[in-house]
């Protein structure tokens, strides 16, 4: 209930309509850049190239499900088409249907079924193919779906931000690329800030920024202008190394793939992990603290804040 009224505040008072952000308002146990690298190359096994046999889901039984135009349109534009492309997103995936493309962000879950399952109850939209393979798409929390033409604008920022801004995994984004982020306004920024708000680097969140200050042995709420050269590049390649390591073991152990089965990476520091198990490094219990709109995990004794 309480995380239900946070939703409420924040879509009040930042939108119209439609607002969830991939800055601030994520939550912390949403699909991340690791996942949706998963997720796409599951799809394009199960997937790629199927046609569309009917188009359907619950599409007012969920508050927070947010989609583009009307839903009861999606099965005219879709049915009879063919999955031609998953494009890989920072934050997830989208479908390239012939002349439409099918876009998903924030708490968006995509479940593949082959022929022997019953269609599940909760549906907020379901795509069944012409070998009687189905994926049906569910919400946690919030969530935006839309079918859009390819050629249509939505004018939608984040999107935008999305498609336009560099990710961790992006060829430009060097150390010297990360160096140029810091400026005299952001140099004030602690070091979560600095990577997960404002859209400086597309493709961490609240979840995986905890692992990346882990491995870079730097406190979430340490400033980056009191970090040294040697930290700032820590920082830099622990950012794309963790999420490196999280791809190649099928995402995080706190996220599901398409077949509802846990990532393979082990979270040091998550909501599942931290209370349980104790640091690597010093065998140190771990830290909680809220900040930011979300957790924050960290060992005192391995990340300082001086
Ligand atoms: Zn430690």
């Amino acid at each position: 209930m309480a995380a239900l009224q946070i939703i409420t505040i924040i879509i009040t008072t930042t939108m119209g309509n439609y607002c969830p952000s991939i800055e601030y308002k994520r939550n912390d146990k949403m699909i991340e850049l690791p996942e949706a690298r998963t997720i796409a190359k599951d799809l394009e096994k199960e997937i790629l190239g199927k046609t569309i046999r009917d188009v359907s889901g619950n599409y007012t039984g969920h508050k927070f499900t947010f989609y583009y135009k009307d839903p009861n349109e999606y099965k005219n534009q879709l049915i009879g088409k063919k999955i031609a492309k998953i494009n890989e997103r920072n934050y997830y995936v989208e479908f390239e249907i012939e002349d439409y493309k099918l876009i998903m962000r924030d708490g968006v879950n995509i479940r593949y079924y082959d022929n022997k399952q019953t269609i599940p109850e909760k549906s907020k939209l379901l795509l069944s193919f012409d070998d009687s393979s189905f994926i049906n798409i569910t919400v946690a929390m919030y969530g935006f779906i839309g079918v859009v033409k390819n050629d249509e604008n939505m004018n939608d920022k984040y999107y935008d931000m999305e498609i336009k801004g560099i990710g961790v995994l992006d060829q430009e984004y060097t150390f010297e690329y990360f160096k140029s982020l810091i400026n005299d306004t952001t140099k004030k920024l602690s070091a979560k800030a600095f990577l997960v708000t404002g859209q400086r680097i597309l493709g961490i969140g609240n979840g995986v920024v905890q692992d990346i200050l882990f491995n870079a042995k730097i406190h979430p709420k340490k400033k980056i202008q009191n970090m040294s050269d040697a930290e700032i590049e820590a920082l830099y390649n622990s950012s794309k190394n963790t999420i490196i390591t999280m791809i190649e073991q099928g995402g995080r152990d706190t996220e599901k793939n398409i077949y509802g089965e846990y990532g393979k990476y082990k979270t040091i520091l998550s909501s599942k992990t931290y209370k349980n198990s104790k640091c690597p490094n010093c065998g140190n219990a771990f830290k909680k603290e809220n900040y930011l709109g979300g957790s924050i995990y960290y060992c005192e004794e391995c990340q300082l804040n001086i």
